[in-house]
This record gives structure tokens, sequence and C-alpha cells, in this order.
């Protein structure tokens, strides 16, 4: 199927996920994840209106949307993916939105980078919602203070959690989990549900699911 195929269906199968649950489709915002595509499918998605996109590097991210977003003022660019402390200025010259406040180190300099501009953007906590060693986010049972120290101590506007489940586990057990989590210290937004998975994600309260290779295919490797 074509990009602007997929993303109609994509679009269908929020609708209907969302429906038997009296959620409007309105409120299940698709990002489009780019990492690892060609500029050529960007481009593509652009002219089929789109206008939410994720990428999960700084770099890359320069590399597909530097010069493509000042010709889209309505775009609006996620950064889904880890962020070091030494990106932080260009991770705000190029994103709206970044899913993946995960450490106190990074909270504190991404709150004094903000200032520095007299900037606030949406933010989100990354839990590291299975526990697993390999994955980066908050700990479940540390979500309280970081959540604290993020809004009193860096003046982050924290939005909402985002997570990546583990694999290979079934994944609505671990929305659930977040939204308990979101709900529990009033975060309206939740990042979570992917390709696989984000017809599960919906029903459990998903507000961002991160579609890449349902949308675009295979990545270049
Ligand atoms: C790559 C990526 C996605 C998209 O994954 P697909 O399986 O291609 O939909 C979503 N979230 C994050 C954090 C990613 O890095």
């Amino acid at each position: 199927m074509s990009i602007k195929e997929n993303l109609e269906h994509i679009q269908e199968r929020i609708a209907k996920a969302a429906a038997p649950w009296g959620r409007a489709k309105e409120d299940i915002h698709l990002l489009a994840v780019s990492k690892r595509q060609s500029i050529d499918s960007i481009q593509t998605a652009l002219d089929c209106g789109h206008r939410q996109f994720a990428e999960n590097k700084v770099q890359e991210a320069t590399q597909h949307w530097a010069e493509l977003k000042p010709r889209h003022p309505d775009l609006q660019l996620h950064l889904i993916g880890p962020l070091q402390t030494n990106k932080i200025k260009d991770a705000l010259a190029l994103f709206d939105v970044i899913h993946t406040v995960d450490r106190e180190k990074l909270a504190r300099k991404l709150g004094a980078a903000l200032r520095a501009e007299n900037r606030s953007i949406p933010c989100f906590i990354q839990v590291n919602i299975g526990k697993e060693d390999q994955k980066s986010g908050i700990a479940p049972n540390d979500l309280p203070a970081f959540l604290k120290f993020c809004q009193t101590e860096c003046a982050l506007n924290i939005q909402g959690l985002m997570c990546i489940p583990p694999a290979d586990e079934p994944a609505a057990l671990y929305f659930a989990l977040l939204q308990k989590m979101a709900k529990a210290h009033g975060l309206s937004e939740l990042s979570m549900g992917m390709s696989a998975d984000f017809e599960r994600a919906i029903p459990l309260g998903a507000t961002y699911i991160r579609v890449g290779t349902g949308i675009f295919g295979q990545r270049e490797s």
C-alpha cells in the first residue's frame, strides 16, 4: 500500500478502536515516526496533509527537518528518543514536544535551557514501565518524586507520560499501568502505542500514538 493509503487506513483503525470507548478520534494524535525514512517518503506524507511527525535522534531529525520544517509552519515535531544534555540546544531549535524526560540531570538542564529562551514546551516523562535494564525511563516507583522535581525545581510543563512496553509481552497490561499512573497524578496525556499495538493503547487512554513502519514501511538500516 502507498503512504497515502496507509495514513488513511490507520486513521480508520484509530476511529474504529476509539468508538466503542466513547472516545473522539480527534483526541488521538497520530505521530508519523519518520526515523530512518527517506526524504521522499517524508515529503509524500507532508503532501498528504499530515503534520505531526516524530523522530528519535536529534542529529537525524535535523537532517530530515531543518529545511522542511520552516516551509510548514503548522508542522509539529516530537522527540521520542533519548536526549543527551549536550544536544538540548539543537533539540529545542527543532522540536515542539519532548516525550523522553527521563532523568534529573536532563530535567534540570532542559528547564534551564527553556528558561534562557523564555520558552515553555509540552513535555512527557518516559516511564520504564517494564522495569527493564536496557530501557530508559523513570522507574514506576520513582515517578511521584521525579514529577514533583520536574514541575517545581525545573518548571517543566509536564503534560503526560510515555512508555515503550517490553517486547513479546501483552502490551495492554503496561498501557493500563501507565494510564493508572497518569490518572493518579492528574496528567491528561499518554504517549503509548506503536504500529503493532496502537489499537490496544487506544482503549486504555492513549492520546499520542507513534507509528513508523505502519505508515512508511520498513526502515532503512
Ligand atoms: C521507532 C519508534 C516507534 C515506531 O515504531 P513502529 O513499530 O515502526 O511503529 C515508536 N516509538 C518509539 C519510541 C520509537 O523509537
